[in-house]
């Protein structure tokens, strides 16, 4: 099976697709990563949708993603005595240590660390900002505010402090226990929620060491001031513009999306543009004119993937948001301008070994009109450097490893295919131009070029392309 796009799409999992026939039907219509929410998934059912997804990856015999989107520090208020409370503009209010109920003066802060870093000036917004109040004066154990939008308040809401770095891990106890089941259910992509610093993502790179590649959200300002930092570490990126658009004036929103999207063309790290994309679609079986155009701006901007949140996980219409995206993305990679906004956007290649072979590859498919560019790969480096370049022909990845092309269903334009690695140089051309042909990319008489690091299986040797054709004797196994 071959998807006929190279823009990925993330399916968001949820009680709309929690069936395995409903999430087949969604692997079918176009998903290539399925995200599991662990703010409103147990570990033991993401277990469960684990072994769903690979049973469906086995019956496909398609590598199939699969990204754990950790909760974070989310901070909440305490309770109230009356269950909820209404603030009015320029009143008074205090968060403090206390943890007895609130009323309309105060309430319980159960997150003591924050006291201290709080200045005088700074923002504090609550119930996903519908209540923004301004700390006027602070004290080891109080947070004197001034209500400046009104609302309603009631137990456990939400906070967040968009002015201020609040000094605490992004992982906090049920991330590191999630993150454990996780890697132990096998999971390919971890999501990190709410980092402000580079030193997060380092954090969470100690405790996978390697077992997950890891994706830096980005939807604080924090981590917005220290983006080139944040992509000197992370594996990938995700523009989670739903808490971006909280914690930073919505209009602000597409130019971040934009520089992001960018960060991660120059650097070659996956792009995930996420939130509200086709949101009417919860509840209609069409979306409107501004989300198509919101989806096709991502992939014009050459995103590597786009994703789906409420709409596959809890809207009437799951399939039909997939295949909707799915429509979009063949049609925008068909527009002409599609690919001279891809071209206009190319970054130089790095100094390295790897992205010189890269861009001669690009070079020599684009110049030759070659079928694919096939890449054999160990540890999908080769793969990932290739697809920063966006070729125009198709790339086919093959790796040894299921974990590698599991992780490479989230990169742009990626192929995957498993298979035993080559032999000797004869057998790495024999079967890059058989598993071509077998998955529709090559017809015998056309050529393909191969790019591989030599000796087979040497993650990150990169170093050598060759042109091969495709001959008449390419049918059968491979
Ligand atoms: C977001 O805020 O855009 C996002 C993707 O995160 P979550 O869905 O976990 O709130």
């Amino acid at each position: 099976m071959r998807r006929l796009r190279r823009t990925k799409i993330v399916a968001t999992l949820g009680p709309a697709s929690s069936a395995v026939t409903t999430i087949a039907h969604l692997f079918e219509a176009g998903a290539d990563v399925f995200r599991i929410n662990m703010s409103h998934t147990s570990q033991a059912r993401m277990r469960e949708l684990v072994e769903m997804i690979r049973a469906i990856e086995t019956k496909h015999a398609r590598p199939i993603g699969i990204l754990v989107d950790l909760q974070g520090p989310k901070l909440r208020l305490g309770t109230f005595a009356g269950g909820a409370v209404t603030l009015s503009p320029a009143e008074t209010f205090t968060l403090d240590a206390d943890p007895a109920p609130g009323d309309a003066t105060r309430v319980h802060l159960p997150h003591p660390e924050i006291f201290a870093a709080v200045k005088p000036g700074d923002t504090l917004l609550l119930d996903d900002g519908k209540v923004r109040l301004t700390a006027v004066e602070t004290a080891p154990a109080r947070i004197v505010t001034r209500v400046e939008v009104n609302g309603k308040l009631s137990d456990r809401k939400g906070v967040s402090f968009p002015d201020s770095t609040i000094p605490f891990s992004a992982l906090a106890e049920k991330d590191r226990s999630d993150l454990d089941a996780a890697l132990q259910a096998g999971i390919d992509w971890v999501a990190l929620s709410f980092i402000q610093r580079p030193e997060d993502i380092a954090e969470a790179k100690k405790i996978t060491r390697g077992r997950a590649g890891v994706m830096a959200k980005i939807e604080k300002p924090q981590a917005i001031a220290r983006l080139d930092e944040i992509m000197d570490l992370t594996d990938a990126l995700m523009v989670a513009r739903g808490d971006l658009g909280v914690e930073m004036p919505l209009e602000k929103v597409p130019g971040l999306q934009k520089q992001m999207t960018r960060a991660g063309r120059y650097t070659g790290k996956p792009v995930v543009v996420a939130t509200q994309m086709l949101e009417s679609m919860i509840s209609s079986p069409v979306p409107t004119r501004a989300e198509v155009s919101d989806v096709a701006t991502a992939i014009f901007d050459g995103a590597d993937a786009v994703m789906l949140s409420a709409e596959s996980a809890a809207g009437q219409y799951p399939i039909e948001a997939v295949a909707t995206m799915n429509r979009i993305a063949e049609e925008v990679e068909s527009d002409p301008n599609y690919r001279t906004i891809l071209q206009a956007q190319r970054g130089e290649p790095e100094a390295t070994g790897a992205d010189a072979i890269a861009a001669a590859s690009r070079q020599i498919a684009e110049t030759l009109d070659l079928s694919a560019i096939v890449c054999w790969t160990s540890s999908g480096s080769t793969a990932t450097r290739v697809a920063r370049e966006r070729p125009q022909p198709p790339i086919v990845a093959i790796s040894p490893k299921l974990s590698t092309g599991r992780r490479l269903s989230l990169v742009w334009g990626v192929h995957c295919v498993v298979a035993e690695d080559a032999h000797d140089q004869d057998d790495m051309v024999d079967r890059a131009c058989r598993i071509a042909f077998r998955d529709g990319f090559s017809n015998p008489g056309q050529r393909v070029i191969i790019v591989a690091g030599v000796p087979l299986g040497t993650p990150g040797a990169t170093n050598m392309v060759r042109i091969a054709f495709v001959g008449s004797d390419v049918m059968g196994d491979v």
